[in-house]
């Protein structure tokens, strides 16, 4: 098999879930969100943020987030995840890579997140240097089944595509 010209683009995926836990501070897309519980993590646990930063170094065959991030490095304890997308954003700057677009979807029971899904894109935006236009975020719930509907974690699978400039 032969490699496809390096000029085309490289589409990434990425999937990430975490406990939700009392006492926690509940952070989508980098926005704080009152709720009595919260994503359990070694950084702020902003499952959206981790599924799309996985999904950016899928696309550019750069590994994933806990190796480039290990939840044993107290740098991370409770860091802002957008910091970490931030990195992964100028790593992918560095080798080259533009970002074409990122789809992702959230799967929470609860609380509704309509209200805040145009400051996450803001801020998903921000992290990684472009404009909101080029982050699509969608949400649903687990319809009552399952982990996510009994209400114990959420989930988030993204997709990214980028293209050497
Ligand atoms: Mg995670």
């Amino acid at each position: 098999m032969k490699s496809a010209d390096d000029s085309l683009p490289r589409t990434g995926f990425g999937y990430d879930v975490h406990r939700l836990k009392p006492g926690r501070k509940l952070v989508l897309g980098g926005v704080d969100i009152p709720f009595p519980k919260g994503l359990d993590g070694h950084s702020d646990a902003d499952v959206l943020v981790h599924a799309i930063t996985d999904a950016l170094l899928g696309a550019a065959a750069l590994g994933d987030i806990g190796k480039h991030f290990p939840n044993t490095d107290p740098r991370y304890r409770d860091i802002s995840s957008l910091v970490l997308l931030n990195h992964v954003a100028g790593l992918l700057d560095g080798q080259g890579f533009a970002l074409v677009n990122v789809d992702a979807t959230l799967i929470l029971e609860q609380p509704k997140i309509l209200p805040y899904v145009d400051q996450m894109r803001e801020n998903i935006a921000g992290a990684l240097g472009v404009q909101p236009e080029r982050i699509s975020l969608k949400a649903t719930t687990g319809e009552e089944m399952g982990f996510v509907g009994r209400g114990e974690g959420a989930a988030a699978h993204a997709v990214a595509t980028i293209v050497r400039r």
